[in-house]
């Protein structure tokens, strides 16, 4: 792929290309970037889409599950005629008329031990999105042990995290200890979410991605975002690396 923006895109992209801050070389990066969306539900939906808008170059989506009509209450990329279909390809579909200049591919199957690294290994950065824990530590460990950047985004009820992973930093699993979540089965699937909540989360979590792709800002790296959609407060909490944390010590 050529490096170099064309003048149609230089176009599409020159509200962001205006920007202080944000030049042709951030724009350039976003279009050289390969990034791994894990999960096409509430969050992937909108992360992708924003991605997808702002110019990422290559866009992967994984996700095994099919449309319900109870996703469509906050799930944007999908209309009822999508019922049945694999979101995968359908928001792959979506993001690919949304920006014909990108690149997007998609993978209906289920992240697992058995293709985590072939799809994690080669990426600039990750997106997690995914509904169960199980997902998330796996993501977790097999981005710290190829160094590859995470940023995880998560909204149950009225409320979101987000936080990243980067470097040296401290995981998944320092912040939330393994055992202590042995016994969850607490997925968003089976509880309740606001429409707008896997939204704003989505939303933050893709500024967090521009920024650090195009800017190669951290601004979360170790820092837990918490968003609280009843008050609107939004809080950072700092937590440190685990010195028993199973995942850091592997590296
Ligand atoms: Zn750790």
């Amino acid at each position: 792929m050529d490096l170099e923006l064309t003048d149609e895109e230089m176009h599409l992209y020159s509200r962001q290309i205006l920007l202080e801050g944000w030049d042709i070389e951030a724009q350039e990066k976003l279009k050289l970037a390969n990034v791994l969306i894990v999960g096409c539900g509430g969050i992937g939906c909108t992360t992708a889409e924003l991605l997808a808008r702002a110019g990422v170059g290559k866009i992967t989506l994984i996700d095994a599950d099919t449309i319900e009509m109870s996703n469509l209450q906050r799930q944007i990329a999908y209309v009822e005629e999508n019922i049945g279909f694999y979101k995968a390809e359908i928001l792959a579909k979506r993001l690919q008329q949304i920006n014909p200049h990108i690149r997007v591919e998609s993978q209906t199957v289920k992240l697992d031990e058995g293709n985590a690294e072939a799809f994690i290994a080669a990426q600039d950065l990750v997106l997690d999105g995914c509904d169960n824990f199980t997902s998330r530590y796996l993501v977790n460990q097999v981005c710290k042990q190829f160094n590859v950047p995470l940023i995880s985004a998560s909204a149950i009820g009225f409320q979101g995290q987000l936080f990243m992973v980067e470097g040296e930093s401290a995981c998944y699993e320092c912040l939330f200890p393994k055992e202590q979540h042995a016994n969850e089965n607490l997925r968003c699937a089976d509880s309740g979410v606001l429409a707008t909540t896997p939204n704003v989360m989505a939303s933050l979590q893709a500024h967090h991605a521009l920024l650090y792709l195009g800017l190669g800002k951290t601004a979360l790296k170790q820092k837990l975002m918490l968003w609280d959609g009843l008050s609107m407060k939004q809080r950072l909490l700092a937590f440190e690396k685990d010195t028993d944390c199973p995942i850091c010590q592997a590296r």
